[in-house]
């Protein structure tokens, strides 16, 4: 029979599918690489499976233990799903300004979820990373993956994410776009792709208020750059062990509503139903290769996440016009018609 043994065996293999209206006058060919094909909906089910693998070949965690994350989104996800299939508990910590969908989301599938004051320093003994920690230090048996620093993220990257590309273009890639937010996607994918093809480009996809673009730049890390955004799970205001710059050729900053407005494109004119950093992905990406993109480049972009998560924002009308994001005011739905 052709079965998985648990649903964890179904991470990976996510399809590569060619984008065929966004890219109108792009010369070459645009593939997305549609991560929502994972269980968990999302890229991060392949860095969670690892970091907790990697932990068990550690002796960090045994039979029962307990994994502990700061987490708001697709990563606790990808870990409750695991933790499902191989016998653990989960208890997430998470900022009191985070949606309630996504408290509920983790409550679902079986996790714990304490939250925690969002107006607090990080040192403070209240905020997500210190009561995360404190539980780690007084739960026994329970490990902290922390997905920033731990090197697993990464390397989950360079042994699942590159190989399927690399295969599923028959090694015909010249050009590798992902958004960036531990980094850990962009890093362990391209330095398996450059290994194959030292030619290779890769672009990396910053937010502004984020301070990757500059440190690529100028190797200083910039207080200047860091400032409030809305687009999730990209940008930082620290530089995470996992970014790897030496393997990041060049960085593009992307603004919400850019990102808000080709995520939408991507739904409706594609049939690809994304997140909104998959939107700061293409429309970063697409901008780039307008002036760089040849008839022979193939060029992959990364979907990170699927656009249920994101119903109550980008893909809100009310929403995206109280943030500015939707100007087109002669555009009528058939309720304003009938009205
Ligand atoms: N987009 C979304 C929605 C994410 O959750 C993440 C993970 N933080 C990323 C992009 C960036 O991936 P990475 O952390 O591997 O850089």
């Amino acid at each position: 029979m052709n079965v998985h043994n648990s649903i964890v065996d179904a991470i990976g293999n996510t399809p590569l599918v060619k984008l065929n209206r966004v890219t109108k006058g792009i010369r070459g060919t645009v593939l997305a690489k549609v991560e929502y094909f994972n269980p968990g909906n999302s890229v991060k089910d392949r860095i969670a499976i690892r970091m907790i693998e990697d932990a068990e070949k550690r002796g960090d965690l045994k039979p029962g233990g307990t994994i502990i994350e700061g987490t708001s989104g697709n990563t606790g996800f990808g870990l409750a799903l695991t933790a499902i299939a191989k016998g653990y508990k989960c208890i997430f910590t998470m900022a009191d300004k985070q949606s309630k969908e996504k408290i509920d989301i983790l409550r679902a599938v079986g996790a714990e979820v304490v939250v925690c004051p969002t107006n607090v320093a990080p040192d403070d003994p209240r905020s997500y990373y210190s009561v995360a920690r404190k539980l780690n230090r007084d739960i026994p048996n329970s490990i902290y993956p922390n997905q920033y620093d731990n090197l697993s993220n990464r390397e989950a990257h360079y042994d699942t994410t590159g190989p399927e590309i690399w295969r599923d273009t028959d090694g015909r890639i010249t050009h590798f776009a992902a958004s960036v937010g531990t980094g850990g996607t962009i890093s362990g994918t391209s330095k398996f792709l450059k290994e194959q093809n030292p030619n290779l480009f890769t672009l990396g996809l910053d937010t502004y208020g984020s301070v990757f673009k500059k440190y690529k730049e100028t190797g200083l890390f910039d207080p200047g750059e860091i400032y409030p955004y809305l687009t999730e799970g990209i940008g930082e205001d620290i530089l995470p062990q996992n970014v790897d710059f030496s393997v990041i050729d060049q960085f593009i900053k992307v603004t919400d509503k850019d990102a808000a407005i080709m995520a939408r494109r991507l739904s409706r004119e594609e049939g690809l139903f994304v997140g909104w950093s998959c939107g700061t992905a293409v429309h970063g990406a697409l901008e780039w290769a307008k002036d760089n993109l040849t008839d022979d480049d193939v060029l992959v972009i990364l979907l990170p996440d699927h656009g249920t998560r994101y119903l109550a924002k980008i893909y809100n009308d009310t929403w995206m016009k109280d943030h500015g994001f939707l100007e087109d005011r002669s555009f009528k739905t058939a309720r304003d018609i009938i009205r």
